[in-house]
């Protein structure tokens, strides 16, 4: 038998976020909802787990997510074991009405769609059903939707991938295809990197042109990889049929060469999707955003259309690309909803965060600023004295540690340092009895004698100068 184990360890890709890493998590996230709140995009919330069949309708059946990355399973998980507990439960109606399998082909066909169920690659998908199934193309103006949370794909861990990651993104469906959305969403994004301090991140663009265009360019480019099909990997090999835009993709040494000779798709874009890149290029000029285009930047999907964009940052070696957006004007009709244009982008969170840390601005100060050194026992009024400024600084929006059991002064005051804490609060017998306490700042020892309400203001004027320092430096 196997012996039981005595512990447990997050499974393979998945992990915790600790503090402090998780401070700077949520600056990243509360920075998204105040930026992207400015350019009036709402919030959606969304299931983490659709049916099957939505995945894989709207990303692809051919594409790496479906074929081999999704956590898809059966609900109930098991039919029969359900339909066994079901008929031993005891007397019911419906095992006399159906028997053992009658009962099973009724829960078929009471639950057929709810069959197959997978725990979201992506959140697109779940957007689009969400803005189909509420009739939201009936809102007034364009719907601008932002979503954040977990996403899982059964990848190769490695650092800055992962099997439950995280996405912060952003939608825009419509009845206009103006590049002057694309500018816009294009500019929330930079927006938000910049406000987040994030420095030497790329953006790359490109067009892949519509429906009328591309598919032209596609016979033609598997015309050409035809011919050097020898020279290609087994993936590529394959995918020549499947997806000959994919090929542009591959990160193999031996096929740069090659594909960089594979006729271009900015050579064969028609004439509205030349002038629509065009126009999205004077556009971002107009917002001073800086940006390259990279021809290779392909969305191999049917219904994305024209603008696609990528955004790498430095010092995240391979997986370096912290954000991918781009237009899916056909994904509405796709997925069974009226004709709508739409474009996004969806962030890699976890890499953002790791693109904060090497870029220096992952650090999250000292995160205590009052310990409350109280000497006495629990019952004496000390304490409750102790609670009750406790409760004041608190209000006041100070973080304070409360020590829940009495300590001598200096294992009081070794904590607090450990912890980081920036001032130590000191309440004695004496100090409730002359109504004054001893702030001791730690950095430097310095000490003073304060009433409670100098108490107050001297940390308010204190906080004060620490924002504008901040602001100063950064
Ligand atoms: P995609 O949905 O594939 O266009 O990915 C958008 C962004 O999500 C990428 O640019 C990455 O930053 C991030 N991302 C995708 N897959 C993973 C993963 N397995 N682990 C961490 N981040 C990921």
């Amino acid at each position: 038998m196997k012996q039981q184990r005595s512990q447990f360890r997050a499974i393979r890709g998945v992990r915790d976020i600790l503090p402090p890493e998780s401070a700077l998590w949520n600056r990243v996230e509360q920075t998204a909802h105040h930026v992207f709140a400015t350019y009036d995009f709402q919030e959606i919330r969304l299931p983490i787990f659709e049916e099957t069949e939505l995945f894989a309708r709207s990303v692809g059946s051919d594409t790496d997510i479906v074929s081999k990355e999704m956590y898809t399973f059966q609900d109930p998980l098991d039919l029969d074991q359900l339909v066994k507990a079901y008929a031993e439960g005891g007397p019911n109606p419906y095992k006399k009405a159906f028997g053992r399998e009658g009962l099973k082909a009724a829960l078929w066909e009471v639950m057929p769609e709810f069959q197959w169920l997978t725990l979201r690659p992506e959140a697109t998908a779940s957007v689009v059903r969400a803005y189909i199934e509420h009739s939201m193309h009936t809102l007034p103006g364009d719907v601008k939707l932002y979503y954040m949370g977990p996403m899982f794909r059964r990848e190769r861990p490695q650092k800055g991938r992962y099997r439950q990651f995280y996405q912060i993104g952003a939608e825009v469906l419509g009845q206009s295809d103006s590049p002057a959305i694309d500018a816009e969403v294009i500019e929330m994004l930079m927006a938000y990197l910049d406000r987040l301090g994030l420095s030497g991140a790329t953006l790359y663009v490109n067009s892949i042109g519509c429906k009328e265009c591309r598919p032209e360019y596609v016979a033609k480019l598997r015309e050409e990889l035809l011919k050097v099909k020898d020279q290609l990997g087994a993936d590529s090999q394959r995918r020549i049929e499947t997806n000959p835009l994919r090929v542009l993709d591959s990160k193999l040494e031996h096929e740069q060469a090659i594909i960089e000779r594979l006729p271009r798709i900015s050579d064969h874009l028609c004439a509205a999707c030349r002038e629509h890149f065009a126009e999205l290029q004077a556009q971002l000029k107009l917002r001073s955003i800086e940006y390259k285009i990279n021809w290779r930047l392909v969305r191999g999907l049917d219904y994305y259309t024209r603008t696609t964009f990528e955004i790498t940052a430095p010092g995240l070696g391979s997986q370096n690309a912290i954000c991918g957006g781009g237009r899916y004007d056909g994904l509405v009709e796709l997925l069974g909803g009226p004709p709508t244009k739409g474009i996004g982008f969806a962030i890699g969170t976890d890499r953002l965060v790791l693109a904060l840390q090497e870029a220096g601005k992952g650090e999250s100060a000292s995160h205590i600023d009052v310990f409350v050194a109280w000497l006495g026992r629990a019952e004496s009024p000390v304490y409750a004295a102790a609670v009750k400024l406790t409760r004041q600084l608190r209000e006041e929006g100070f973080v304070v540690e409360l020590p829940p059991e009495e300590m001598k002064l200096k294992k009081s005051l070794g904590l607090a340092d450990k912890l980081g804490a920036r001032y130590a609060l000191i309440i004695g017998e004496d100090e409730i009895a002359s109504g004054s306490f001893v702030l001791k700042r730690l950095a430097d020892s310095e000490q003073r004698k304060l009433s409670e309400s100098e108490l107050l203001n001297y940390l308010k004027s204190d906080e004060n100068r620490k924002v504008a320092a901040a602001q100063r430096q950064s």
